[in-house]
């Protein structure tokens, strides 16, 4: 009897041991290619043009804002350097997109306001979006955006669209004669229309 309960005791210690050891080697083995899922993710998104909080127009490492057409990032970049002086930060949000991205986009906008045609009031499809050409920035936070809204024309930066306060475009000849009108929203840029 006696040995019997301590052949059962001595097995339960050994199942124990058993599996502190299979915990153990299972963690060491997965821990050094272990990278987390977000990170992944992350990675996938920058190459696609999805920016990191706190990226400037300066940060050419990132595809989103080195995929930016030469001439907006040389603007960009005056406009933020002058900012800067009145003490104001340009950060960027959104910039270049490729195509994928902008699709994701677009899908999540379309779950988000319920229809296509609700959608495109805020996201154009990817062959007509100015950010799948490098054709658009999103600036931020508002008080930048503000900034250009009052200075941005000094250096060709136009507000397009009435509805979205952050988006700037290249228009070179409002240097000379200020920017164009805005669209209310981009449903009435001809640039959206088939
Ligand atoms: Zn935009």
């Amino acid at each position: 009897m006696r040995v019997a309960v301590l052949l059962v005791v001595l097995g339960a210690i050994a199942a124990v041991l058993g599996l502190q050891v299979l915990a153990s080697f299972s963690s060491t083995a997965t821990s050094p290619i272990h990278v987390p899922r977000s990170e992944h993710r992350r990675a996938l998104g920058e190459a696609g043009g999805a920016v990191p909080d706190g990226t400037t127009v300066f940060d050419d490492e990132i595809p989103g804002v080195a995929n930016l057409d030469s001439d907006l990032l040389g603007a960009l970049r005056r406009a933020a350097t002058d900012a800067a002086h009145d003490g104001v930060e340009f950060s960027v949000d959104s910039g270049w997109r490729s195509p994928e991205y902008q699709e994701q986009l677009l899908r999540e906008a379309i779950s988000k306001y319920g229809s296509e045609e609700e959608a495109s009031r805020w996201v154009a499809t990817p062959d007509r979006s100015a950010h799948v050409s490098g054709d658009a920035v999103d600036i931020g936070p508002s008080v930048a955006a503000a900034w250009l809204s009052e200075h941005g024309a000094a250096y060709g930066l136009c507000l397009i669209y009435g509805n979205e306060p952050w988006h700037y475009e290249l228009r070179p000849e409002a240097i000379a004669h200020g920017c164009p009108r805005t669209y209310a929203d981009p449903r009435h840029d001809p640039r959206m229309q088939q």
